[in-house]
């Protein structure tokens, strides 16, 4: 059974990279129903499992460095599941580490800024993963399929002319580079869904009860616009994959394969960004070893001057891990 650790995710993950400086058309270069030929359901279960570990793991080494942030884009057509993958994916990562923003039709204050404002004040801070469900993206997706967006948001008339996708485009890989220079490394993903599996998941919410809440109406028209907004994602994806921010295509056809890329793209950054937990200074370290003292000292009569040092050697034949992972003192 296939394995997903720090040594072969990048094998892994590397079908899903857009190259950055290659033309990407959607329907011709990816397959919305890859499953790297995963057949068996239980070694997709397991695959997942451990994508989510390995989140779990590099997630709190981040926190703990505090010197780096990551910011996950989550971009796709509607019912491919940007809900379900942020659910599960994260399912294993302490919720103090992690900030969700959904963005939707802009308020009027939103309008009254640049374009690039609104998502600016919801980046995650260092040591976090911030999560865009929709994003700065949705600038050049759903403003450009639908300009009247572009009308509303008050720009002088030399700047919404002509070529303004163009200068959107680079000025959302500058801002990106800017933030990647400066700490916070960007993974891109993009859910490829394909229009015979978007219809089926549509009916599925008309059909079943507690999915109906899901359905809306004005959903089902912006599939008569799905050529449009294929184009208007392939131009994205060939303009604004860049080396410092790349974008991932993930196949989105079976849910159980589309969490299992989107946690194998997350946790490969995180990997490689290879946060430490920081060393205690010499300084540190005396003081440390200090107050341990006091604290042995203090011990009731009859009590051990330090139980735990006791279990540490007494599970020294696992390198002191039933101790350490021993709930009681986590
Ligand atoms: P949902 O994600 O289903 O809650 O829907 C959010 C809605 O907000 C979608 O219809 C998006 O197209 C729309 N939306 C998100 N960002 C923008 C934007 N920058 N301009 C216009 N509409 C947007
Ligand atoms: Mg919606």
């Amino acid at each position: 059974m296939r394995q997903l650790h720090a040594e072969n995710i990048a094998k892994f993950v590397e079908p899903f990279q857009v190259k950055p400086g290659s033309h990407v058309v959607l329907g011709r270069d990816f397959d919305p129903a890859y499953k790297a030929g995963i057949t068996n359901k239980k070694e997709g279960v397991e695959l997942l499992r451990q994508g989510i570990e390995l989140l779990a793991d590099y997630q709190e080494r981040l926190a703990a460095q505090d010197t780096y942030g990551v910011l996950v884009v989550l971009q796709a057509l509607d019912a491919a599941g940007k809900d379900g993958t942020i659910r599960h994916v994260m399912s294993g990562v302490n919720p103090q580490g992690v900030r969700v923003h959904s963005f939707k039709v802009p308020s009027a204050e939103e309008l009254d800024h640049d374009f690039l404002w609104r998502y600016a004040q919801r980046l995650p801070a260092r040591g976090e993963i911030g999560i865009f469900n929709r994003s700065h993206y949705e600038e050049v997706l759903v403003v450009r399929v639908h300009p009247e967006n572009l009308d509303r948001q008050k720009l002088p008339k030399e700047a919404k002319g002509k070529g303004v996708w163009q200068r959107r485009y680079r000025e959302i890989n500058d801002w990106e580079r800017y933030l990647v220079d400066n700490g916070f490394r960007i993974v891109k993903l993009f859910l490829n869904l394909s229009k015979e599996e978007q219809r089926i998941r549509f009916l599925r919410r008309c059909d079943l009860p507690d999915h109906n809440w899901k359905f809306s109406a004005s959903d089902a028209r912006e599939r008569e616009r799905w050529d449009k907004y294929q184009l208007a994602f392939s131009e994205m994806l060939s303009n604004t994959s860049t080396e410092w921010a790349p974008w991932w295509v993930i196949p989105a056809d079976r849910k159980w394969f589309l969490r299992i890329g989107a946690a194998a793209v997350i946790a490969q950054t995180l990997i490689e960004i290879n946060p430490r937990y920081p060393k205690v200074s010499d300084e540190q370290r005396r003081q440390l070893l200090e107050v341990k003292a006091e604290l042995e000292a203090e011990a009731p009569k009859g009590a051990a001057p330090d139980p735990f040092q006791e279990k540490l050697m007494k599970s020294s034949a696992d390198g002191g891990e039933s101790a350490r992972s021993d709930e009681e003192y986590e």
